[in-house]
């Protein structure tokens, strides 16, 4: 019997792992990678981004099926899906771009933004959150367009050391090979094991969680061929969005609000041509960025890290996607193509949602989840203003040449939904806390409890709200013999 299990240790799993470790709790940490080490990451983008080798242990075999509409077959996603597996999640390959939500973010929320902000205020100070990454010709030529627009640019905050950093242009979709990225496997987990009470096993899958009269009781997990069962005072489920609507989907439990509210961010992005400028964006990571949040629509980002096989797509359409013409238009411009991306705020419609597919199984022959998404009309309007803001943007900062695709893209990994926050169990899943209605001791972590998506990237508040939860767990009465926490030491 322990505290705590937690199902998964990854970006919210980690922190989780740290309130409750920092308050007394013995918490077993169920997590289906394996560790990861420095050594292992080499700059390799036909492992890291083509085949996305972080996904291997786990995700690549369970990867959700999709359609549009619920009267369509399912079958494999059009966009991206994959997530890390390991110590860290996947927070081990996210170039750590860590934005607060808005205030107006909070409108569908139960909570209001003056609530979490304590809670983002520890998280950025544990994880290092900076906005001293090193300003190049791009981000500097980018925020002096944006000024003159009128706008109000930044430098990105990022959950990276500045010192430490290389800025070796291999960041996303891989781990840092100096361990300067502010990922949980390098920051929190390590303070969490330093306690002795954060028991961390590896290659253990959580099948099941198991409950009886309106209470968890541990979780069934298989680890090297064997089925165990870990019993502990309480569970929270940590697996990132499609797992942790699938375990309760298969453990019968949360009701049926499990899966609805399911939400993807829109990613439109726009090309741009400078001719005469080397722009050397290979360099540096996608967090060395100047951002732009003038627009409710959501953020504009001026990036780095344009690895090789990926920068060898960004050209407009009237050249050849391969050929004598193809290599002659990238010799003469692919150092001078910069490109700007968007955060599209999207709404949860009750046509969009999670559930298990009848037809799909995994290789132990479970469901995978099934997407049904698509996108309304006010995700087309946002894609259109927002290509227009970015074009315009582009053209200010000096490009002659501007392109973007013609259909709106959908990065699925920024997902959100599915146990969805809120007072009403009729139309939600977890309390305002992250406890499940009805199981006070099952409580959920990560953006399946978003309520709306927001216009930048998930993680901080992710980790924010896993925080506050763990925070909630501590000080209730499974905790009364122990000493209430202080953090303000974090950083
Ligand atoms: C390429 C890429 C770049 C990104 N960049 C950014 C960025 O710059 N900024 C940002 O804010 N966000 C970014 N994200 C998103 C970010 O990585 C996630 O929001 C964040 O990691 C989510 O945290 P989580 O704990 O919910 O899930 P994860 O960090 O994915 O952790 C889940 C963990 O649970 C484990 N697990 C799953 N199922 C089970 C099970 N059944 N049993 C045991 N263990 C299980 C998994 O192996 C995994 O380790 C990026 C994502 C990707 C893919
Ligand atoms: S860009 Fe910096 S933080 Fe990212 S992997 Fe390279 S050295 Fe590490």
């Amino acid at each position: 019997m322990t505290d705590v299990v937690l199902v998964g240790l990854g970006g919210a799993g980690g922190i989780a792992a740290h309130v409750l470790t920092a308050a007394g709790a013995e918490v077993v940490a169920l997590e289906a990678g394996p560790r990861r080490s420095a050594a292992e990451m080499t700059f390799d983008e036909i492992r890291n981004d083509v085949r996305e080798w972080l996904a291997e242990p786990k995700a690549r075999g369970e990867l959700p099926t999709f359609r549009h509409s619920a009267d369509q077959p399912s079958g494999p996603s059009p966009y991206p899906m994959l997530m890390a597996n390991g110590v860290g999640g996947s927070t081990l390959h996210y170039p750590g771009l860590s934005a607060r939500l808005d205030s107006w973010d909070f409108r569908h929320w139960p909570i209001d933004y003056a609530e979490l902000e304590p809670y983002y205020a520890l998280t950025e100070r544990t994880i290092g959150v900076t906005r001293d990454l090193r300003r190049t010709g791009w981000t500097e030529l980018m925020s002096d367009a944006a000024t003159r627009l009128g706008w109000h640019p930044h430098a990105a905050p990022a959950a990276i050391d500045a010192a430490r950093c290389t800025y070796c242009g291999f960041c996303t979709c891989n781990g840092c090979h100096v361990t300067a990225k502010g990922s949980t496997d390098a920051t929190v987990i390590p303070r969490a094991e330093a306690t002795g009470r954060l028991h961390v096993r590896t290659g253990a899958r959580v099948v099941r969680i198991e409950a009886r009269r309106g209470r968890v009781t541990g979780v069934t997990y298989v680890q090297d061929g064997r089925v165990l069962f870990q019993p502990a005072g309480a569970v929270l489920l940590g697996g990132f969005v499609y797992e942790n609507v699938r375990l309760l989907l298969l453990s019968g439990l949360g009701g049926d609000q499990v899966g609805a509210g399911y939400m993807a961010h829109g990613t439109p992005n726009v090309c741009g041509r400078f001719p005469g400028r080397r722009l050397n964006l290979f360099s540096g990571l996608w967090s060395q960025a100047t951002c732009v949040r003038d627009f409710e629509a959501g953020m504009l980002t001026a990036s780095h890290e344009f690895k090789p096989i990926a920068a060898s797509n960004l050209h407009p359409p009237s050249v050849p996607r391969w050929g004598a013409a193809w290599k002659a238009w990238l010799q003469a411009n692919a150092q001078s193509v910069g490109t700007v991306s968007g955060q599209l705020e999207t709404l949860p419609y009750e046509h969009n949602r999670l559930d298990l597919d009848p037809h799909q199984r995994d290789p132990y022959g479970v469901p995978v989840v099934r997407v049904t998404h698509r996108l309304g009309e006010h995700e087309r309007r946002g894609f259109a203003f927002l290509r227009a803001r970015m074009t315009e943007w582009l053209r200010e900062a000096g490009a002659d040449l501007t392109w973007a695709p013609d259909e709106p893209s959908v990065d699925a990994r920024h997902c959100y939904g599915g146990t969805r926050m809120g007072d009403d169990p009729a139309t939600s899943v977890v309390d305002r806390w992250g406890f499940v209605h009805g199981l006070e001791n099952l409580g959920v972590l990560g953006a399946s409890l978003f309520c709306s998506t927001g216009g930048v990237n998930p993680t901080l508040t992710v980790q924010a709200l896993a925080w506050r939860t763990a925070t909630r767990l501590t000080t209730s009465d499974m905790f009364s013999d122990r000493k209430p926490t202080v953090f303000e030491e974090s950083a």
